[in-house]
């Protein structure tokens, strides 16, 4: 059956060329829960590549859980041939620390198509939390050591990677209850069954706006610009030394996808990423559409390598490995 299956795969990838494609609907896989952050990144490219693509429908599909393996893995394993992609973030570099058993190879089962978008992060509560401010935040975590409920995305994701380095800094363990995303992860939130959470502003942001979810930092080094998130200090500002975290998102295609196929999808990314209905939506959002050299494939490759490398000791630190 196995057998079957590559020599289907294989000659897709004969039959694949640039010539005809796209012929048909072309899927990208988000590998997390409908309506968070990667999901939100992914809606919003499928509308703008959809004309430089060859006017062809783009669908975004969800292939949610642990940590975006699932979805991951699906991808590496379809057929070569430019209509199944996948879009992830920052868990392309993660996983291969985190992950013993991987089940598929992040640098050797794709195809490189380019980076889209570097996105900050910020630290939320629910709303009833009793803090008015970053020191009444802590403060109130230090009286609750034990108790702390804290979401993630599953293991990999970016949630979880900021909730390791937020506890490593403070010193303080917290329970970390994995989602299939952070949609549904806010949900709870906001309902009050977790505590906290590190998230994309992608997805926090309306939410800090419309009060619904507390917010006590942002991740990056230097405050945004975004209105709704300019008064938010930074980790750094706060305290937290060297706090310095931002995600992005790249797009990627099982390994064996024709060149000629890779260069017209990279080349409709680069156009969707200078669209400025595309720029305004994420710059709505906090995020920072990619305009420099690692929207190339091989640059884009280049840096995934060096951010496995970047991700690599403070996840032997927080010594959290996955069987
Ligand atoms: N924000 C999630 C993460 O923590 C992913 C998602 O739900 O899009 O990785």
């Amino acid at each position: 059956m196995k057998k079957w299956v590559a020599l289907v795969a294989a000659l897709s990838a004969v039959f694949a060329h640039a010539d005809n494609y796209p012929s048909k609907t072309v899927s990208i896989v988000v590998p997390f829960a409908a309506g968070g952050p990667t999901d939100r990144v992914a809606r919003d490219l499928a509308e703008a590549m959809r004309k430089p693509l060859g006017d062809v429908s783009i669908v975004v599909d969800n292939v949610a859980g642990a940590g975006s393996s699932i979805g991951a893995n699906k991808v590496a394993k379809a057929a070569p041939d430019g209509y199944v992609l996948l879009l992830n973030h920052i868990a392309m570099a993660s996983m291969p620390n985190l992950l013993r058993k991987m089940p598929f190879n992040v640098e050797s089962d794709f195809e490189y198509l380019g980076m889209i978008n570097d996105v900050p992060m910020t630290v939320i509560s629910k709303p009833s939390l009793p803090a008015k401010n970053y020191k009444e935040f802590v403060a109130w975590l230090n009286a609750n050591k034990g108790k702390i409920n804290l979401g993630n995305a599953g293991i990999g994701s970016a949630s979880h990677l900021c909730g390791l380095m937020f506890q490593n800094a403070l010193q303080i363990d917290m329970t970390a209850i994995p989602y299939k995303g952070t949609a549904p992860a806010m949900t709870d939130l906001i309902g009050g069954q977790i505590d906290l959470m590190c998230d994309q502003t992608t997805n926090t942001t309306s939410q800090i706006e419309a009060k619904k979810v507390l917010a006590f930092g942002v991740t990056t080094s230097k405050r945004l610009t975004t209105p709704a998130l300019k008064d938010l200090p930074t980790l750094q500002e706060s305290g937290l030394k060297g706090f310095d975290v931002s995600i992005w998102h790249g797009l990627y295609a099982p390994k064996g996808t024709p060149a000629d196929v890779v260069t017209k999808i990279n080349n409709a990314l680069k156009i969707a990423l200078k669209d400025p209905e595309f720029i305004k939506k994420q710059e709505a959002l906090g995020a920072v559409v990619v305009t420099d050299k690692r929207t190339e494939p091989a640059e884009h490759k280049k840096f995934v390598a060096s951010e496995i490398s970047k991700w690599s000791p403070v996840i032997a630190a927080a010594k959290e490995y996955i069987d």
